[in-house]
């Protein structure tokens, strides 16, 4: 036998048992986007390198240690795949002109890629959804996508998040704090962690974002961003608040929020929740005003979020949301020729009438069949011999009920069935 193969490290499949929660998800999502105007938008899985190391930041976890890259060996080009959506979504955005069309709502879904360990929560293929506004000032924005995400966690059944949010301030108010955090850090060189050492100069402000608990006391004692914060950042941050208690929002200030790509000014948000161990943002998201030009535009002020699916499904069924499997509402069992002929019949006729009809394949006795027929989860099995057949009717049989087999012509099977 040939030695058996097994999926990648950290990449998962989802198997029909799990396929549901996944269904009721995306189809959820795919609601709550139309309710809100936002329109869909799909991206290739691979993007060339520079896209990443431009947005993303070339000092950031992401593209320093976690994005697949490689040579596509038949012409150099050096590529990736996706470690996120955002920087894709602006790339696409810029090269079909949507932009001139005036701003625009746009929502992206799929699996991205990271090379980290792995672990509950953590993958190496994981999936987001993610949303953008694009030419969008805000602060309303800001808070549009505050509010649909609200809205999403009571459609998923999900209770136990909190809203942290924060603000990053502007290009200039960060250049500011910059070298405050340089100074102190400099203050405290034997403490630091070698990411961090490398980081000082580099992009001190990451150095905030690191997970290494040895290093949470000086994070903890760092100078704040908030009191380098420009005029018109605080402004933007205190309407942000405001408009968020008028929609009855719930939330934090958390003066550490860095996230983990450079992208972000002003508003940033994540939402976390204490129920699924480590591993516990299961959303984050915020304003990148500069990104745009970053990648080749004209200035545009942006705003987005993306989430983890993984982390959502798993926390809807922590807090107990039930997802019914879909059942086939009858099973086809057939035998003799004249019946088979006719079972294909019927089998359209149920579903052209929308019930979710299986049609029996293989040979099998009758009792085999029903038992297949039982197995399926069906609520009634439709059977058919020849003698249903030569007078066009079926036999219905409730099989999660005690109740009596009947035969009926196919309209009056189709009220019944129902
Ligand atoms: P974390 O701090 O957990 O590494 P992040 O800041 O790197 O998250 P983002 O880039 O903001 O994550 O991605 C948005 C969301 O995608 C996260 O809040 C999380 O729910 C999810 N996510 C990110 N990385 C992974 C992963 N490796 N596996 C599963 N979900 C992930
Ligand atoms: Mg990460």
């Amino acid at each position: 036998m040939a030695r058996t193969i097994q999926a990648v490290r950290g990449m998962n499949d989802v198997l029909p048992d799990q396929a549901h929660l996944w269904e009721f998800f995306e189809q959820t999502v795919r609601e709550w986007m139309a309710a809100y105007g936002y329109r869909n938008i799909r991206l290739p899985i691979v993007e060339q390198t520079d896209l990443f190391v431009r947005s993303i930041g070339a000092v950031t976890d992401i593209v320093e240690k976690e994005m697949y890259t490689f040579l596509d060996h038949l012409n150099g080009e050096s590529l990736t795949l996706r470690p996120e959506g955002t920087a894709s979504c602006v790339r696409a955005a810029l090269e079909h002109n949507l932009l001139y069309a005036g701003p625009q709502r746009l929502y992206y879904s799929g699996p991205m890629f990271r090379h980290e360990r792995p672990q509950k929560g953590r993958y190496r293929q994981f999936h987001q959804v993610g949303v953008e506004a694009l030419g969008y000032a805000g602060p309303d924005i800001d808070v549009e996508h505050v509010v649909m995400c609200a809205e999403l966690w009571s459609k998923l059944g999900i209770t136990d998040v909190c809203l942290e949010i924060g603000t990053l301030g502007s290009v200039e108010s960060r250049a500011l704090h910059r070298v405050r955090l340089i100074r102190y850090l400099e203050q405290h060189l034997g403490k630091l962690d070698d990411d961090a050492h490398r980081r000082l100069h580099s992009n001190p402000l990451r150095i905030l974002d690191s997970k290494n608990p040895e290093m949470q006391k000086i994070i903890d004692d760092a100078p704040c961003l908030l009191d380098d914060l420009d005029d018109d950042s605080l402004k933007h941050f205190d309407e942000l608040q405001r408009t968020l208690r008028s929609q009855e929002i719930d939330f934090e200030i958390n003066p550490r929020l860095v996230r983990g790509l450079d992208y972000y000014n002003r508003t940033v948000f994540e939402w976390t929740t204490s129920r699924l161990g480590a591993q516990g943002t299961v959303c984050a998201g915020g304003r990148y005003d500069g990104l745009v030009e970053q990648i080749g535009g004209k200035p545009t002020p942006a705003c987005g979020f993306a989430m983890g699916v993984e982390r959502l499904l798993a926390l809807m069924v922590e807090c107990g949301k039930e997802i019914p499997h879909s059942v086939p509402d009858v099973y086809v069992v057939h035998q003799g020729e004249a019946a088979t002929g006719f079972s294909w019949e019927v089998a359209r006729y149920l579903r052209a009438e929308g019930l979710k009809a299986i049609l029996h394949c293989g040979d099998g006795s009758f009792k085999a069949q029903m038992k297949k027929a039982d197995a399926s989860g069906a609520r009634f099995a439709v059977i058919i011999g020849d003698d249903e057949a030569h007078a066009a009717e079926i036999s219905i049989k409730p099989l999660r009920e005690a109740a009596e087999q009947v035969r009926v012509g196919l309209t009056e099977a189709i009220d019944l069935l129902k």
